[in-house]
């Protein structure tokens, strides 16, 4: 379990809250998933499970 060497390109920022933690790149949005699940209800997006 070596996150240092893994995640060195992941070094993402949350538009949103700021965060470091669970970001993701997804739609041309940079957001964490916790803003990304609040915002995807907003915005319309559906979740696929
Ligand atoms: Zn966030």
């Amino acid at each position: 379990m070596s996150k240092k060497t893994v995640r060195r390109k992941w070094r993402k920022k949350c538009s949103v809250c700021g965060t470091y933690a669970g970001v993701m790149n997804r739609y041309g949005l940079v957001m964490c998933w916790r803003c990304f699940k609040h915002n995807a209800e907003k915005i319309g997006f559906r979740k696929y499970d």
